[in-house]
């Protein structure tokens, strides 16, 4: 289903649901568990299903590091052998040897790169999965999540779903790459080790506590200082998708410099924590390789074996490759837990998206309306934004006939969109009730809902494409029937301007339909509205960036689309709201008819249509 933001022209089409939902708003935040120690299985849980719809491409990756593994461990005897070949007469055998070698060396090469290709493609496609669904999720939360003091910025939604979702591929390959083929390759070795020599190789194991320890604790700083480098980098991210759509505001107000120094300290703390980040995570490994160095020790001991005839040269040279191959596992399991924590905020913050409380809760007695009458009710209606903001509504009471026009006008702030929030549903009111042909909204599912509401609203939106697909916007996944778009346009007043351009219907808006006036955008929004043809049409002050030539042709284009519908026009001019039936006044959360004979003389009709929208 895809949900719009209200304070856009978008019209609302809803394409999933079966039944009501009941919205609840909530703004749940990712809260990075700084500090406390969490384990790697509950940290990759909520990745389980992801991967377990992996699995072929998994076992595919295992069953070449089997392969690669098996060839190694048949290589290290034979390194050992090449110390026995020394003898002029052994020649022939050492070619061959060579030969086995060589083949072996091509089989490991060739698994462990087929290794890594599935791997890879299971890692990758978890994470694509893992985006659709986060996406899917974030156009399912409430407008509470979006809007208001605790709003979630687009940058940082986007900067998750992207480059987050991006760390998050790099640790589940990591996990996997670990999980089976650096565990086969540091068990083959270890047991290779022991047959050789338990003692040496219980020498060589008193370094493992101490490695453990050591990527353990900085593990644990690792996950700290990757989260500070994804808020500043989230931070970094929302900024820039706030300031470059408003380049033309910052332009006017001379506002470079400061927006250059505004974006130099957060790219410099983006740095800094990055850098924190980068240099423990190059740390690490040398840390623990220094540790592993520690082994050498058991060179001396090997070397005094060897002395004694405890044990033969071959098998000295074997026990050391096992105890050269023995580093790269360790350092890949070492890596992968750091993988890991560095992961964990990014798996976090990406997954906090998705578990937020049960916004919509399944109504299963919810109608679908196919087509309504248009009757609007709002019965004792009071809301208030949050929990502790200031009621915007209260006690409202409004009854919009079937098919009559309703104009709402009042001071800004008012409570007028929020009026209109309330009956798309994409807030529930705090008390009292809506209903729609007499049914309470609560119990329509909300696709049929919007599907029966056209809204003009207040800012204008179009996205980058055609003007036909910004017009035709309801249908562009099933097709654009381009009769009704040009018909549309043409109701709308919107024919000419569009005929004008170098493409005409297929001309690129480009971002934000940046090609148009404001008065051009609210005229192609109310096209939009029109190819939609709504039972209820709600006009949210939808006409006030049009020039007075420009109104009266949208107001006459009005005249067509609110024919046979009910329409609720928020406006401020008095010929706009003279086009209503009866005439209402919002002020202070509260609602009151104003006599419409009051404002039938032009002159005194608009000093008092002033008094009351100033
Ligand atoms: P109008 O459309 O009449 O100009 P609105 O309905 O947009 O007014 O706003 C009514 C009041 O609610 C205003 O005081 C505004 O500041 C507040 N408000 C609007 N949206 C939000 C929001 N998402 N969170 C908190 N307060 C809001
Ligand atoms: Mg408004």
């Amino acid at each position: 289903r895809q949900v719009t933001n209200p304070t856009t022209n978008i019209i609302f089409n809803f394409s999933i649901s079966s039944s009501a939902l009941t919205i609840k708003s909530s703004s749940t935040r990712a809260a990075a568990n700084s500090g406390k120690f969490i384990s790697p299985i509950t940290s990759i849980a909520p990745l389980k299903p992801y991967l377990l719809s992996e699995w072929k491409s998994i076992l595919c990756g295992w069953l070449c590091s089997v392969l690669s593994v098996y060839s190694l461990s048949k290589i290290v005897p034979k390194v050992g052998k090449f110390s026995s070949l020394m003898n002029p007469l052994d020649v022939l055998r050492l070619r061959e040897e060579c030969l086995v070698l060589g083949g072996l060396f091509f089989v490991r090469l060739v698994g462990n790169y087929l290794q890594q290709a599935f791997l890879w493609e299971a890692a990758l496609n978890c994470v694509y999965k893992m985006r659709v669904c986060v996406f899917h999720k974030v156009l399912q939360r409430d407008l509470g999540f979006f809007e208001g003091e605790n709003g979630i910025a687009a940058g940082d939604v986007a900067y998750r779903i992207t480059a987050e979702a991006s760390d998050v591929a790099d640790t589940v390959y990591s996990l996997l790459n670990t999980i089976v083929p650096s565990s086969l390759q540091l068990s083959a070795m270890a047991v290779q080790m022991l047959v050789i020599n338990p003692v040496l190789s219980l020498l060589s194991a008193l370094v493992i506590p101490l490695m453990g320890f050591v990527i353990g604790y900085l593990g644990e700083r690792l996950r700290d200082v990757s989260n500070k480098a994804h808020l500043a980098a989230a931070s970094l991210s929302s900024y820039l998708n706030e300031i470059l759509p408003s380049i033309l505001f910052v332009k006017a107000n001379n506002a470079e410099s400061c927006e250059r120094k505004k974006f130099q300290s957060l790219a410099f703390a983006d740095l800094s924590a990055t850098m924190g980040k980068k240099k423990l995570k190059s740390f690490i490994p040398q840390l623990v390789q220094a540790i592993y160095f520690g082994t050498l020790l058991t060179f001396s001991a090997g070397t005094l074996l060897v002395s004694k005839g405890s044990i033969d040269c071959s098998a000295m040279v074997s026990f050391v490759t096992s105890l050269v191959l023995l580093i790269s596992p360790i350092q890949d399991v070492g890596k992968a837990y750091n993988e890991l924590k560095q992961g964990e905020p990014a798996i976090q913050r990406l997954f906090s998206l998705t578990t937020f409380e049960p916004e919509e809760i399944v109504n299963p007695d919810a109608v679908d309306l196919d087509c309504v009458a248009g009757e609007v009710k709002y019965s004792n209606v009071s809301f208030r934004y949050g929990d502790n903001g200031p009621l915007v509504l209260k006690n409202m009471d409004l009854h919009i006939k079937s098919g009559e026009i309703v104009a709402l006008c009042g001071p800004s702030g008012g409570g007028k969109t929020t009026l209109v929030k309330l009956l798309l549903r994409l807030y529930d009111p705090l008390q009292g009730s809506i209903f729609i042909d007499g049914l309470d909204i609560r119990g329509i599912q909300i696709e049929s809902l919007r599907r029966n509401i056209g809204l003009v609203s207040q800012d204008t939106t179009l996205f980058s494409g055609s003007v036909a697909e910004n017009i035709g916007y309801r249908d562009r996944m099933a097709g654009i029937d381009m009769e009704r778009v040009k018909l549309a346009a043409r109701t709308a007043s919107a024919e000419e301007f569009i005929e004008a351009l170098p493409l005409s219907y297929e001309t690129n808006v480009g971002p934000r339909g940046s090609i148009f006036s404001g008065g051009q955008k609210q005229r192609i929004a109310i096209a939009r509205a029109l190819y939609q043809d709504p039972s209820i049409l709600i006009l949210d002050e939808a006409t006030s960036a049009l020039d007075s030539k420009a109104e009266l042709l949208v107001r006459q284009a009005l005249q067509h689309l609110m024919q046979n519908r009910t329409v609720l026009v928020i406006a401020h001019r008095l010929e706009t709201v003279l086009m209503a039936e009866r005439v209402f006044l919002l002020e202070d959360g509260y609602l009151q008819e104003v006599p419409r004979s009051s404002l039938l003389d032009s002159q005194s009709g608009s000093l008092a249509l002033m008094s009351l929208t100033i």
